[in-house]
């Protein structure tokens, strides 16, 4: 069985007063059992985070971290110190990244081998631009995304790896994909999976949907075959509007 996932994505929102206001709220929901609930605030709220859920079924996720494990790299954070804060989850080559911090293929190999050595679980983050779509190289290009930064890893490394698919027109402009054209795309990339692995871990791995999954979508979109749950980032930041995605299962 496959777990439902719902990971919220705060990109840069919440200082560490919202940061507590939103937890304070959050501790007081009930979360299914079925499903897994991340969040992923900024770096400065990542130790609070951590420290305030300690005993609720949350995992806390970073944005982002750099490839080495230390050394002189003004303004980046490792892995290591991700852990010593409490996290072992990183969202890696959200398409904000890819775009606004030149993250490519051969960067982000080279972050998923160092999650993967540090023994994090990462959300692999892919997705095309409208114009892929426009012109339909959406799946070579979803294929080549997957191929320079993810299917380098060993068969083992899958247990720690969740894939995101977010095309980029998607995010954060209220155009969601419609629940088939998610579901082609999740199908597709379970048959490179399993055409570059093997079935079991095609069958195996998460596949988050994300762009403008809102309340009143997310059931239909979760509800799809291949679909197992969603990397929110607008509705991630009320609790009330992330728990009901929460229980859109
Ligand atoms: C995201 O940033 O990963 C995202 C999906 O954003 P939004 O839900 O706001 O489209």
């Amino acid at each position: 069985m496959r777990k439902n996932i719902v990971a919220g994505n705060w990109k840069m929102n919440n200082d560490l007063a919202e940061t507590e206001m939103f937890l304070v709220d959050l501790k007081k929901q009930v979360f299914p059992e079925d499903v897994a609930v991340m969040v992923a605030p900024p770096f400065t709220s990542l130790h609070h985070t951590f420290n305030s859920l300690r005993e609720h079924p949350v995992t806390i996720a970073a944005q982002n971290m750099h490839q080495s494990n230390e050394g002189a790299f003004t303004g980046e954070v490792s892995a290591k110190m991700l852990k010593s804060v409490g996290v072992s989850t990183v969202i890696l080559g959200h398409s904000e990244r890819r775009a606004f911090f030149n993250e490519d293929g051969s960067l982000l190999a080279e972050k998923v081998n160092t999650a993967l050595e540090n023994k994090m679980t990462l959300i692999f983050c892919i997705g095309e631009e409208l114009a892929d779509r426009k012109a339909e190289n959406h799946f070579s290009l979803i294929n080549r995304q997957l191929s320079e930064g993810l299917f380098h890893i060993s068969e083992a490394a899958w247990e720690n790896v969740i894939i995101a698919y977010e095309p980029v027109w998607a995010i954060g402009t209220g155009e969601t994909a419609s629940p088939e054209q998610a579901q082609e795309m999740h199908q597709y990339i379970r048959k490179l999976i399993n055409e570059n692995y093997n079935e079991t871990i095609a069958k195996k791995v998460s596949i988050l949907y994300g762009g403008s999954v809102k309340p009143d979508n997310a059931a239909e979109i979760f509800g799809q075959a291949d679909v197992d749950g969603g990397l929110i980032g607008g509705a991630s930041l009320k609790v009330a509007s992330f728990m009901k995605i929460v229980n859109a299962f």
